[in-house]
């Protein structure tokens, strides 16, 4: 019952906000999102209308789609009670209701919110997930090692990730970037279970915070500029944030506990790549807001991104089993790095554009 309030506080602050009325699924439920049909079709346009696609989510506020945000919401609802099951397995069981809710915070870390006597509300930004799925997507299809041959050239990924971190960057949660192509096989199977991993990563830490009792200290913060206004959080102080961080990878390696060496050979890579693929967008994305000039709500709140991928790390090599658990990580994190030239190049032309 107590979940039920809070997600009834949840639909309560989405309409408050004026993202959303609710959450029901879609009476018609035709996709009318834009979107790639086949690989050879993205960044394929004359220059120009790729980057009026990126100038128009800078000066165009798009409105929330309530379709958008139920499939989101989805997502939440199925990871969410995955997440306190986890823990529960890890020997954590979790004692206060907590429930998941999509909502344009700006962040790219959950927000908790306490709600007085009902639980605890965490606010999961909408374009986190977008931006997730379409990284994955993007990279196992530009990189030969997901599968041959690559489905996009490098300049192509280049766009598809401009168009991805454009819509989180400016979008207010509201934007999706273009659609990419469904996947299948391998690919399709990799991105699926990393996606699953890495989201579970946002809601563990969240829970992490419950299970360790920083919430009881926390100091309430509001930061006046989410796209939806002034919006109150949690703040615990970065000690805490990094054993949140660390509470959350041991639950998460838990699941791993019972495979075999083989299984643990090509799963325990993957865990520790969607684990740390979290802070590297958060790394990635911090850096370019700071370039563009922008400001992400709650920026303080955690420690900088680089200093929670560190103390991961180190949590992390003192517990995985296998010799390439680290590997899929680092290819990840060195992938983005090569990108964001191409996706800063595109950045310079919008600003151009924008003169
Ligand atoms: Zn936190």
């Amino acid at each position: 019952m107590t979940v039920e309030e809070l997600r009834n506080r949840h639909v309560e602050l989405l309409r408050d906000r004026r993202v959303v009325d609710r959450l029901d699924p879609r009476a018609h439920p035709a996709d009318t999102a834009a979107r790639y049909h086949t690989w050879t079709q993205v960044a394929a346009e004359p220059v120009p209308g790729r980057l009026a696609r990126l100038v128009d989510v800078r000066v165009r506020p798009a409105a929330y789609r309530p379709g958008h945000l139920h499939d989101q919401q989805r997502t939440l609802d199925a990871l969410q009670p995955e997440v306190l099951h986890l823990a529960r397995a890890a020997g954590r069981p979790v004692d206060t209701p907590v429930f998941a809710g999509v909502f344009p915070t700006g962040t790219l870390d959950a927000l908790s919110v306490p709600v007085p006597g009902r639980g605890i509300l965490v606010l999961v930004n909408t374009s986190l997930l977008d931006l997730l799925g379409a990284v994955l997507k993007i990279m196992t299809v530009a990189l030969p090692n997901y599968g041959t041959p690559p489905l996009l050239t490098s300049e192509q990924a280049s766009y598809a990730l401009a168009e991805a971190v454009n819509a989180h960057l400016y979008g207010n949660g509201a934007v999706e970037a273009r659609r990419l192509p469904e996947l299948s096989g391998q690919r399709l199977a990799l991105v699926a279970l990393m996606a699953r991993r890495a989201t579970q990563f946002v809601l563990a830490h969240e829970v992490g915070h419950v299970l360790a009792g920083h919430l009881v200290h926390a100091r309430r913060i509001t930061d006046p500029d989410t796209p939806v206004g002034a919006l109150d959080a949690q703040s615990v102080g970065w000690p805490r944030e990094h054993d949140a961080d660390r509470l959350a990878a041991t639950i998460m390696l838990h699941t791993l506990d019972d495979l075999g060496p083989r299984e643990l050979d090509a799963h325990e890579p993957c865990l520790v790549g969607a684990l740390l693929l979290v802070l590297f967008l958060h790394e990635v994305t911090d850096r370019l807001t700071d370039e563009l000039g922008l400001t992400v709500p709650f920026a303080g709140n955690h420690p900088p991104p680089v200093r929670r991928i560190q103390t991961l790390v180190e949590h992390l090599t003192e517990r995985v089993r296998t010799p390439r658990a680290l590997d899929l990580a680092a290819d990840v994190a060195s992938w983005l790095e090569d990108q964001l030239t191409g996706v800063r190049e595109w950045f310079r032309r919008v600003d151009e554009v924008l003169i």
